[in-house]
Formats: structure tokens, C-alpha cells, sequence
């Protein structure tokens, strides 16, 4: 299994290598500005007390306060949230947001636990680390397996702790806690706008241009129905049960409302089902992983017929994929610029509670689109000046934004 924090930093290397960064600010960006372990006791439903262990890592805060999700998970460990913590202080730098990056997570099942539970655990956890965190400090949000109620849970027991609601220490709350209208779409509408952006350049025509979508989660399932609302034909999607396939295109908000009533994707009208393997190596346009990591691996690589993967999920395609998807002149537009829509909007919310603000879901998105669209622009210029993958014009473009803004800081 690779370590994720020794493929952060090999990746970093690499990048100092392109952009010739001196050895002392790559000696500084590999290793974490703070790391804190914690473990705290949580009385359980059946008066059980467990003690708990939970992580929130800061890597540089060059930029501004830390940003990163809270990760509930039994897999949670001190690398993966060290490599997590380090991604974001890059893709916040991408997105051209006045944040760096911070991760955290909690050893825990949450299939296991009841809502009483994790309500406990998630106050638990931010009594823990509320010394670090704060609105100018370093700001939470939810990850895999937490979610905008839990984010709710930690804001007001912070505000039980300092003595006054403060609802910019942690974004993605609920709305009536402060949250912003149109988190929800954001990621997969920030990975639309990006997609667009792509289109442009490389004039793709929607009604010729056929797009597989794995995962129809939050994130898929947005981008899946802008791109078919769009005119994109949207040929196949998957949950981790079942693939289904209609050539003709899907109609997106027609197969989640089948799924719903049925419980399934299996059975509707006009498609046919597909294994999820079959789904990544179908011969379509855009191939979009929305699902989880690791999905294009060296076993499935050289079968991937797409010519453009879109990354919505975080590292849906492994090291080694990536070299012979590169290879293979497949055009991987990476998850550090694809997906990167949900921390945008997740700084607009902290933005609008710093300044008392409302703003309408059509402002967030107008402002979304100007955030997405200069971003995809300052990678492609630079990745038609050098002759770097798009994943490498990414990094390059968010590592020297970071070390510009550590010059002024030893
Ligand atoms: P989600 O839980 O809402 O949806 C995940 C979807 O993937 C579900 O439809 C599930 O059935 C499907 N799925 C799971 N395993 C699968 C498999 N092996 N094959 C096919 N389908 C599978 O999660 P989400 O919030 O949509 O997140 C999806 C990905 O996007 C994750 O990698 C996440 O880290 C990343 N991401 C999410 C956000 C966000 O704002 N939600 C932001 C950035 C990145």
C-alpha cells in the first residue's frame, strides 16, 4: 500500500524539481507547520465510556487560516491526514482562496454509532482541538462520513467554549446555522464549470460529446444533470451497485427519481446494465470517477478509451495510472482543480459570516463561476508555456502561489 504522506512529498519534489524551489522552502513544505493527536472519552448509549483518537493536522498557513474537512472513519490515520492537510493547502491555492491547508479526522465507525453518538463525538472531538481552530485560525468543514448537522454540532460547542456564537470557525453548516445557500451543488457545479471551460478550448460539441459518470452521489449526480441539462450526452452512471448504459443519454433527474421509487438503478426503461468496470473503459468522450479514490489503477489504465478524464473524486487515479493515462495522450484534469468548487463556496460562507452577509445562491454561483473559470485559465496558460500534464500545471500553479507567500514569512 503507498503511504499517502511519502507520495505527497514525492510529489511535492517533483514539483520543486519543475519550478527549481530551493531546498530550505521544500524542506519547509514537506513537513506540517502542526499536528495535533487527541484522545478524549465519549460516554455511549449503553453508559459505556470510549476514549476515541482524533487527528487535525495544519500544514502551512502561508495563504491564510487552515482549511480541511473532518474525516469520521475506522481508516483514519496520521498519514493520510497529513498527505489530505497538505493537498488542501495546494488546492485552496489553485482555487485562489485567502486560505492553506488542514485536515482532521476521528477514528470511527459511524455505521456503528448512533445520531445520539456522534452528536457526542463530534463535540467531543472539537473540545479537543478548539485551541487550534477559529475563524482566523484554521476552519473545519465535513469530509467522508461527516456531515452539515455534525458541522452544526461542533459550531455551537465552540460557541459554548468561547462565549459567543461564531459561525465562520467551520463551513457547509446548515443553512439555518449560518450555512451558505447552494453548498450542495457546488462541487459538481464548480466541476461543470470547469468541464465547460475544457469544452471551450478544445470545442467540444455537447450534442457529439459523450460523457460516463461513476458515482451519482452529491458531487456526481450535480455534475451528471448540468452536463445532460447542457445538451452533454450523459451515456452511462453508476452507484456502487449498478452501472447503466443508454447511448441515446440518460435523463439524470429520471434515473434518480427510478432509483428512488425502486430502490435500484437496475430495470429503467431504455438502459442496459453494465458492470462499474465496464462503465471506466466504456468508449466515451469524458470519463468522470465521482465516486471514490483509486478507481483507474494499473489493472484497468490501458483499457480507459476516454480522452478526457474529469477527477471529481479526491485521487480517483493512482500514480502509476496516471503515467500510462498520460502515455496514452488521455488528458486528466486533476481533482485539485476539478473538484475544488466545494472549498469555494465553503470560503464564500466563511466570507459571509466574517461580514454578516447573506448572499443568494444566484450570487454564489455567478461568484463560483469567476473563481472556477480564472483558475482552469491560469493552469491551461501555463500549461501551454510548459510541457507539463495538466496535473503538473495545477501543482505548479497552486506550490508557487504558496511559496510566494511564504517569502515574506521566515
Ligand atoms: P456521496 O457519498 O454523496 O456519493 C458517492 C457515490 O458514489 C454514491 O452514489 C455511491 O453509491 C457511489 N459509489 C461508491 N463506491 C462506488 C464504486 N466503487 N463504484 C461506483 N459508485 C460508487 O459522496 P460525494 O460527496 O459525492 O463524494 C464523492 C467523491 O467526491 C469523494 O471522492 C469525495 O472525497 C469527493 N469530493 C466531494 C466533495 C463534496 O463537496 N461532497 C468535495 C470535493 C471532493
Amino acid at each position: 500500500m503507498n503511504d499517502p504522506y511519502v507520495t505527497s512529498v514525492a510529489q511535492l519534489k517533483k514539483i520543486a524539481e519543475i519550478l527549481k524551489l530551493p531546498a530550505d522552502v521544500v524542506e519547509q513544505l514537506s513537513v506540517h507547520d502542526k499536528f495535533l493527536e487527541v484522545h478524549f472519552p465519549v460516554t455511549m448509549d449503553d453508559g459505556s465510556v470510549r476514549v476515541f483518537t482524533g487527528y487535525r493536522a495544519q500544514h502551512s498557513n502561508a495563504r491564510g487560516p487552515y482549511k480541511g474537512g473532518i474525516r469520521f472513519s475506522p481508516f483514519v490515520n496520521p498519514s493520510e491526514i497529513r498527505a489530505l492537510s497538505m493537498w488542501m493547502t495546494w488546492k485552496c491555492s489553485i482555487a485562489d482562496i485567502p486560505f492553506g491547508g488542514g485536515k482532521g479526522g476521528v477514528i470511527v465507525d459511524t455505521k456503528q454509532c448512533s445520531s445520539a453518538e456522534l452528536e457526542r463525538i463530534s463535540r467531543a472531538y472539537i473540545r479537543a482541538i478548539h485551541e487550534i481552530v477559529g475563524p482566523d485560525k484554521d476552519v473545519p468543514a465535513p469530509d467522508m462520513y461527516t456531515t452539515p448537522e455534525m458541522m452544526g454540532w461542533m459550531a455551537d460547542e465552540y460557541a459554548k467554549i468561547v462565549g459567543k456564537y461564531t459561525p465562520a470557525m467551520i463551513t457547509a453548516k446548515p443553512v439555518e446555522k449560518g450555512g451558505i445557500e447552494g453548498r450542495t451543488e457546488a462541487t459538481g457545479l464548480g466541476g461543470f464549470y470547469v468541464f465547460q471551460n475544457l469544452a471551450e478550448r478544445e470545442h467540444l460539441d455537447p450534442k457529439q460529446t459523450t460523457i460516463a459518470v461513476q458515482g451519482i452521489g452529491n458531487v456526481g449526480y450535480y455534475i451528471a444533470r448540468y452536463a445532460h441539462e447542457a445538451g452533454y450526452r450523459v451515456v452511462a452512471i453508476a452507484d456502487s451497485k449498478h452501472a447503466i448504459r443508454n447511448d441515446q443519454g440518460i435523463d439524470i433527474d429520471a434515473a434518480i427519481g427510478f432509483k428512488k421509487e425502486h430502490g435500484s438503478l437496475e430495470g429503467m426503461a431504455g438502459t442496459t446494465i453494465i458492470s462499474n468496470e465496464e462503465l471506466l473503459t466504456l468508449p466515451v468522450d469524458v470519463l468522470i470517477p465521482a465516486a471514490t479514490e483509486n478507481v483507474i489503477t494499473v489493472e484497468n489504465a490501458e483499457a480507459i478509451k476516454a480522452k478526457y478524464v474529469l477527477e471529481m473524486a479526491n485521487g480517483p487515479v493512482t500514480d502509476e495510472a496516471d503515467i500510462i493515462l498520460e502515455k496514452n495522450n488521455i488528458t486528466v484534469i486533476p481533482d485539485v482543480l476539478a473538484n475544488s468548487g466545494g472549498v469555494t463556496v465553503s470560503y464564500f460562507e466563511w466570507y459571509q459570516n466574517m461580514h454578516d452577509e447573506r448572499w443568494t445562491k444566484e450570487k454564489t454561483f455567478s461568484e463560483l463561476k469567476k473563481k472556477m473559470d480564472s483558475a482552469f485559465d491560469a493552469i491551461y496558460s501555463y500549461k501551454t508555456q510548459n510541457p507539463v500534464s495538466f496535473r503538473m500545471a495545477a501543482y505548479a500553479v497552486g506550490v508557487s502561489k504558496v511559496v510566494e507567500a511564504l517569502k515574506n514569512k521566515f
